[in-house]
């Protein structure tokens, strides 16, 4: 591929002068971010800088899940972290997803509230035990962010209305959702485009540099010079800023091909939500696994292994459709970002350059608020 000075006087006056600001990473927050930034500056020439062929983050490898806090997540999240840091979470997802609705619409999100299960395999647990007394509590803390009133309930039913084996009881979550992947990530990229953001493919950015009072972004390709950048690579970002808590974390899922007769529909979180699955297409997609091995899943390589995949196909098989046939179509991993808590990090490195990364498992949700945010700081 030409290298920036082996373009033409056109394709540089087009593609590189005169950029006012640099978005780093295609995902959802850096789309957002740029979407934003044309909104807030409405002559600014914005330009994300994509490393991949495609956008390749987990914005377009996730498992669709409209989702902002499962009960048992929830218990186990109030066992160590304060109760104002928890529910201060869950609002910004819940109102993330509004946003999210608002920016992109149900349509083109194929946004279906199908609500999700938390299922549960042991009922003398004492996640059980303990998640179905805090219930009352979890349902009153909620619906001071909804203003919708008992969110949570305990549905028995669960396996016999959807098939499912050893699954004795769930708690259901009357208010999430799930969503089509390629449609947010597609409807995501056409909504910037309109609004007149530029986006380049295969430029990796190395290095962030300050000349002159201006930003000198360095990549794979040459240098361009801007007025600000944003850093919205995700689990990638300590390539880019060394002090910063954020971590690659890996994530495998597969695929099924179209089912006959498929009678689940949902979202369903498994072994306190380290497994999910839904419906997509009449197929099932089913992910997870990373407890399996947290420190071989602390990875920014894309590959699949034996013991997860082994682990998720056994999950399929004798849990999720214990009777029916069913063939594998398709496998992925993706990337997450991670750190010591699950707040995503929205701040100002240096001036002119500020990121919005470590959105954990919950991009989808806050990922369109973050983009937001990183603006209002600029
Ligand atoms: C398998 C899986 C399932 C998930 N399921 C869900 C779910 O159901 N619900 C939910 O809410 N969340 C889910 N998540 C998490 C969610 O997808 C992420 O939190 C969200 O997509 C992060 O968006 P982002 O824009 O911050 O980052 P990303 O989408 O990761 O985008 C970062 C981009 O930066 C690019 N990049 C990286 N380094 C550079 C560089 N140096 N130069 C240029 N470009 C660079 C990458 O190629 C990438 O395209 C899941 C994640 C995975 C992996």
């Amino acid at each position: 591929m030409l290298n920036h000075q082996q373009l033409s006087y056109w394709e540089r006056k087009t593609f590189l002068k005169d950029i006012d600001y640099i978005v780093i990473g295609a995902g959802i927050v850096g789309f957002s971010c740029a979407y934003h930034l044309k909104e807030k500056f409405p002559s600014a020439k914005v330009v994300v800088l994509e490393r991949g062929y495609l956008p390749t983050g987990a914005s377009s490898k996730n498992a669709g899940f409209a989702c902002f806090g499962s009960p048992t997540e929830l218990w186990d999240d109030l066992s160590h972290i304060s109760e104002d840091e928890v529910w201060s979470t869950v609002e910004k997802r819940y109102k993330g997803l509004e946003y999210l609705r608002k920016l992109i619409g149900d349509n083109n999100l194929r946004f279906e509230q199908n609500g999700s299960w938390d299922l549960i395999t042991d009922q003398n647990s004492l996640t059980y035990q303990e998640t179905l007394a805090l219930l009352p509590k979890l349902n009153r803390s909620l619906k001071e962010i909804t203003g919708i009133d008992t969110t949570y309930s305990e549905d028995r039913e669960v396996s016999s209305r959807f098939g499912f084996k050893n699954i004795p009881t769930s708690f259901y979550n009357k208010l999430e959702a799930q969503i089509d992947t390629s449609y947010l990530n597609k409807h995501f990229y056409l909504k910037a485009l309109q609004s007149g953001v530029e986006v380049l493919f295969d430029h990796e950015v190395l290095e962030i540099s300050e000349k002159n009072g201006k930003r000198v972004v360095s990549s794979n390709h040459g240098e361009i010079n801007c007025r600000g950048v944003f850093i919205t690579t995700n689990g990638l970002a300590k390539s880019l800023t060394k002090d910063i808590d954020v971590k690659p974390a890996r994530a495998q899922v597969l695929i099924t091909k179209p089912i006959e007769g498929l009678k689940i529909k949902g979202t369903f979180h498994y072994d306190m939500g380290y497994y999910y699955f839904r419906n997509i297409d009449n197929r099932i997609l089913l992910g997870g696994g990373r407890n399996l091995d947290f420190e071989g899943e602390t990875t920014d390589q894309f590959a699949l292994t034996e013991p997860i995949l082994n682990k998720l196909n056994e999950l399929l098989t004798t849990t999720i459709l214990p009777s029916q046939h069913v063939e594998i179509e398709h496998q992925w991993a993706g990337i997450m970002g991670v750190g010591q808590n699950k707040r995503p990090i929205i701040k100002e490195l240096q001036p002119g350059v500020i990121c919005g990364v470590r959105m954990g498992g919950m991009g989808v949700a806050i990922g369109s608020l973050v983009g937001k945010e990183m603006v209002e700081l600029m």
